[in-house]
């Protein structure tokens, strides 16, 4: 059986389309198994951490013990440090009080509320 080239090009193009819609099939159902487990395996995050943080000096010098100011703060919201001025850098009016002040006034996690 002899093709003629415009059968030929017919049968390209069509692979060339089948190929392209299974790409795009593809993507589809990830992008939607992405989303899926976003969702599921939300992490929720106690805003606490991010303010004691943001009340740390922020060096992350690792002089506290800990790998940077992110676990410190981590650490002092759980109460697995109860002492602020374990963290060399700190000073007491700047950093420890306003610390311990926060997590006096915040003694429960705080989440983002849902939408
Ligand atoms: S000592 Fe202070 S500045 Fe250094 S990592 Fe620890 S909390 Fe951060």
């Amino acid at each position: 059986m002899d093709m003629s080239l415009l059968d030929m090009a017919f049968d390209n193009g069509m692979a060339i389309l089948y190929s392209f819609l299974v790409l795009l099939a593809l993507g589809a159902i990830f992008a939607f198994l992405l989303c899926l487990f976003s969702v599921v395996f939300k992490v929720k995050e106690d805003k606490r951490v991010g303010e004691v943080k943001k009340l740390l000096p922020g060096i992350d010098c690792g002089a506290c013990g800990n790998a940077g100011c992110q676990e410190m703060a981590e650490k002092l919201v759980s109460g697995e440090v109860k002492d602020p001025a374990l963290c060399r850098p700190g000073k007491k009016e700047k950093n420890f009080d306003p610390i311990l002040l926060y997590l006096k006034e915040h003694p429960e996690p705080v989440y983002e509320e849902e939408e």
